[in-house]
């Protein structure tokens, strides 16, 4: 098959790879019919994570079941499916308890942006629709495999609650995800940082009430004046940087919480300031099956309509030119299609 795979830092190609197979009665293979890029695609691309040169790359795709092993019951090669970037057997303790992103069976998508994918623990992890999509759904359905479930994931783990004041620290698209989630939720004021005119626009139309354009120390100062004070409930980061969460902890009110779903790159917690202000943390990677279906049922009633976050739609031949419009900030979010 043709897959997205990376090489070094920047070096993206489009290469033909071994077909994925089914090996365990618990796989199958899913046929792709939207993929895309996300940010955390980015660490590796500017050479903050480790490459293995010449691997698959993409973890958010929807598309058409292939063929499944022996022990999946419920999914028939035709079902159009999400598939959650971690795969899970939905039964463990760590999947009742809704953390299915630390599942005893976690498997994580590989080639999100080829065209075909092979999902471990496909009975736990996959979610059907009725038949196929209309494609104008396809965007929204597809930032439930990733991007939705994380920004609603970080607005649960800082506690988002309706009434509240919720800042999002992060403009990519988890974070302005975060906003709509945030908004759902029916967080009173929730302020978006953000400088890139597109993104503000996109955040205030998922609800955001104020946008505030300045970091660091003169966008804790400007979150604070909004907030008469007294700073927010509730901050999403979204990021992963230090400096991103240095900012969320100095606009997280005494006793709120900072739900953080950014993947951390040198960070280092502000354990005094936690420690007199009574300051949580909580968050970490989304278990997206947890919220799948009842973010489902939002986006096929029209509630939420997430599927703006993308601005570029590219064939996967073209996929370089993906992360690079991401990498420049040029593009939100790109949308592969095989
Ligand atoms: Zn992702
Ligand atoms: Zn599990």
């Amino acid at each position: 098959m043709r897959a997205t795979t990376i090489h070094a830092p920047g070096d993206i190609r489009v290469e033909e790879v071994p077909d994925p197979s089914i090996n365990a009665p618990t796989d199958a293979i899913v046929k792709v019919v939207a993929g895309c890029v996300c940010g955390s695609d980015l660490w590796p691309y500017r050479g903050e994570n480790p490459i293995k040169a010449g691997s698959t790359i993409g973890h958010e795709c929807v598309g058409v079941v292939e063929a499944v092993g022996s022990d999946v019951t419920s999914f028939v090669p035709g079902d159009f499916v999400i598939v959650p970037f971690d795969h899970c057997d939905n039964t463990c303790p760590h999947c009742a308890a809704g953390v299915q992103s630390a599942c005893v069976n976690l498997g994580i998508t590989q080639s999100g942006q080829a065209e075909y994918t092979l999902v471990t623990q496909a009975e736990g992890s996959l979610v059907r629709t009725d038949g196929m999509p209309d494609g104008a759904l396809l965007p929204s359905l597809l930032t439930l495999s990733d991007v939705m479930p994380t920004g609603w994931h970080a607005a649960v783990a800082a506690g988002v609650r309706e009434g509240g004041t919720v800042v999002v620290v992060g403009d990519g698209a988890v974070g302005l995800c975060g906003v709509l989630a945030a908004a759902t939720m029916g967080a009173e004021k929730i302020i978006a940082m953000s400088r890139h005119e597109p993104r503000q626009k996109i955040a205030t139309e998922f609800g955001a009430t104020h946008i505030v354009a300045e970091r660091g120390r003169p966008g804790v100062a400007a979150v604070e004046e909004i907030t008469g004070g007294v700073g927010a409930d509730a901050v999403l980061e979204c990021v992963g940087t230090g400096d991103a969460m240095e900012m969320a902890f100095g606009i997280a009110r005494p006793g709120g919480t900072v739900g953080f779903v950014g993947v951390p790159h040198g960070v280092e917690l502000p354990i005094r300031r936690m420690f007199q202000k009574n300051i949580g943390l909580a968050g970490g990677m989304a278990p997206v099956r947890r919220y799948l279906p009842d973010l489902l049922d939002l986006v096929l009633s029209g509630r939420i309509n997430p599927g703006i976050v993308f601005d570029l739609t590219l064939p996967l031949e073209q996929v370089a030119e993906g992360y690079r419009a991401m990498d420049e900030r040029r593009s939100i979010k790109v949308l592969i299609e095989p």
